[in-house]
């Protein structure tokens, strides 16, 4: 979208930056729930005093209409700094836990929460602001000081970022490198006290080899291709709408985007017309004229979309198929008939493409996505109980909604996160502070001599006595 040059840290303030945070830590500066709680609200206030700045970036990068911006990015991402405010003395505080037999008298146990340290949050480019700070509110929550490493792929937001962040956050605590590839290698380099990284998996294994030098705990928030089963019975109307919403947020550049869908051909006799005026009713006969509708991130994005669909041999385009380089525009593309293993069915879509894979019954359906990794989403379209908990009994997935399309993602009570291929760990809500938290299990003891005649049992020399216990 952009020919906009993104000023790039230098090696040294790399350096800098990462010693500064983990000094920072190690003073015992962020510890304090005030101290915690004013940088939650600074981060809020961030978001609220620039929402126009932010907008516009988001737009120059990805073309978001203000609407999506504001509610796939702010307004979420200020929901996920309320909960952390209305929460965090309930999530900080000692829990005590009730000692066993052998440590029942004189003990007492407790888990402490605890900053993990100096974090690095390595963000992605498809929701610029709001997988730069959800993560951030996690660290912040938990005492944590943290390093935020927005992607290079959007630079109008990423630079904004770097030039709001030190305006409300503390300087010393909470910092910015812009980059690429070498900048975030650097930056691997150091020794974290735990990666969050989101993005894809073949960047995830480096993220991890990283890690695993300096023995680093990570969250990896991932991908992969999220399937939606579509019932007989199911209300195509609305399953149309919801999945139509879900496909065409953001392009299909999310994470949780329906990839494709599972469905029979009685099914789809219905289901693809209600797709088609789902569309209509969205983007008009001319999607290209709407303002609503974002455009492809670049144009190697755009080119592996244009690359897939024409390496795809098998299938009928049934709705849109319109692509403009010049514009980095592709249509809200609907291919009927698929076959399983053509080219739409390889890798992550990422994009506004939807295959449909014919199944002949549930069974069918399951089976298929139990031949593929689990995905980090499930989409089911039914209101067969019945059906559901057996696709739920019968499969993996990171999550499962059920009758809709992304909404899950703004649930702060719900753990959000991926199995296997599609990530490992998760945040969101409380899941956020947990994951920057380490419990710190501390048993303290009291020192009476009363206690020592049955504490006395462990010591050596052992005798019959102490063998009859
Ligand atoms: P990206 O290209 O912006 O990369 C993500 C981050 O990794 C960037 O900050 C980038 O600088 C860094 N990076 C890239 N290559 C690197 C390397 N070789 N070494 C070190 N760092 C490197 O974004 P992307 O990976 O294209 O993001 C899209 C993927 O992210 C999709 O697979 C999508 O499903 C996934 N995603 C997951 C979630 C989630 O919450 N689970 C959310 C959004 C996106």
């Amino acid at each position: 979208m952009t020919t906009f040059i993104l000023q790039y840290n230098s090696e040294a303030e790399i350096n800098q930056t990462a010693l500064t945070v983990q000094q920072t830590f190690k003073s015992g500066y962020t510890r304090s729930l005030k101290f915690r709680r004013h940088q939650l609200e600074q981060l809020w206030r961030l978001i609220d005093d620039n929402t126009d700045a932010l907008c516009d970036a988001l737009y120059k990068d990805l073309r978001k209409h203000k609407y999506e911006a504001t509610l796939g990015e702010l307004i979420t991402a200020k929901e996920e700094i309320n909960d952390a405010l209305v929460h965090l003395d309930e999530w900080a505080k000692d829990e005590r836990t009730t000692p066993s037999f052998v440590n029942r008298v004189g003990t007492t146990c407790i888990k402490r929460k605890e900053p993990k340290g100096a974090v690095l949050v390595i963000a992605p480019w498809n929701y610029p602001v709001y997988l730069a700070f959800t993560p951030l509110v996690g660290a912040i929550a938990a005492g944590c000081t943290a390093v935020l490493k927005p992607s290079e792929v959007t630079p109008h937001s990423a630079k904004l970022i770097a030039e709001l962040v030190p305006l409300y956050l503390d300087n010393k605590a909470f910092m910015v490198v812009n980059g690429g590839v070498p900048e975030t290698t650097q930056l691997l380099d150091h020794k974290w006290d735990h990666i969050f990284y989101t993005g894809n998996g073949t960047v995830a294994k480096i993220i991890m080899k990283a890690a695993a030098k300096h023995l680093t705990s990570l969250t990896l928030e991932l991908g992969g291709k999220s399937p939606v089963i579509i019932d007989e019975n199911a209300n195509m109307t609305v399953a149309a709408k919801r999945i139509a919403f879900g496909k065409t947020f953001n392009a299909g550049q999310t994470c949780v985007a329906p990839d494709y869908i599972l469905i029979t051909a009685k099914a789809e006799e219905k289901f693809v017309p209600a797709l088609k005026q789902a569309y209509l009713e969205m983007y008009g006969s001319d999607p290209q004229a709407s303002k609503d509708y974002a455009r492809i991130v670049n144009t190697r994005h755009f080119k592996r979309l244009c690359n897939i669909l024409m390496e795809n041999k098998s299938g009928d385009v049934v709705i849109g198929g319109q692509a403009d380089e010049n514009d980095l525009f592709i249509a809200p593309t609907v291919i009927a008939n698929v076959e399983r293993d053509d080219k739409l069915m390889e890798e992550e879509i990422f994009g506004p493409l939807l295959p449909l894979i014919r199944v002949t019954d549930i069974d069918d359906a399951i089976e298929y996505i139990n031949s593929k990794d689990e995905p980090l989403v499930l989409y089911i379209f039914s209101t067969n109980k019945k059906l559901v908990n057996k696709v739920l009994d019968s499969t993996r997935s990171g999550g499962v909604l059920v009758n809709d399309t992304l909404m899950h993602v703004s649930e702060s009570s719900l753990p959000f996160g991926g199995t296997g291929p599609s990530g490992m760990g998760s945040y969101h809500g409380k899941s956020s502070f947990d994951a920057f938290t380490h419990v710190r299990s501390t048993m303290i003891k009291g020192l009476s001599p009363v206690m020592e005649s049955a504490m006395g049992l462990r010591y050596a020399p052992y005798t019959p006595r102490n063998l009859s216990v």
